[in-house]
């Protein structure tokens, strides 16, 4: 799995919708990629602050996790 590919993934894998094998592949790509480790901390965080707004919510409204992404896609591509 490359960057990109994590980029791709990420949505999905914080909704936990990967499939075993695709979140093996993510998972050791995080252990080897700092940038890609960084990146799903900061959205980890980022989702972790939200939680406090809507705290009844047992799942985050699927928009606020693609504005979630969106800024760090844009973020990562700054880079
Ligand atoms: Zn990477």
């Amino acid at each position: 799995m490359r960057c990109e590919d994590i980029l791709r993934c990420l949505c999905d894998y914080i909704d936990e919708e990967l499939d075993a094998l695709t979140e093996s592949c993510f998972l050791d790509h995080l252990e080897q990629c700092a940038r890609c480790a960084a990146l799903l901390h900061t959205v980890e965080k980022t989702i972790d602050l939200s939680r406090d707004i809507w705290p009844r919510q047992a799942r985050l409204p699927k928009k606020v996790i693609r504005r979630v992404y969106y800024q760090v896609r844009i973020h990562y591509r700054q880079r």
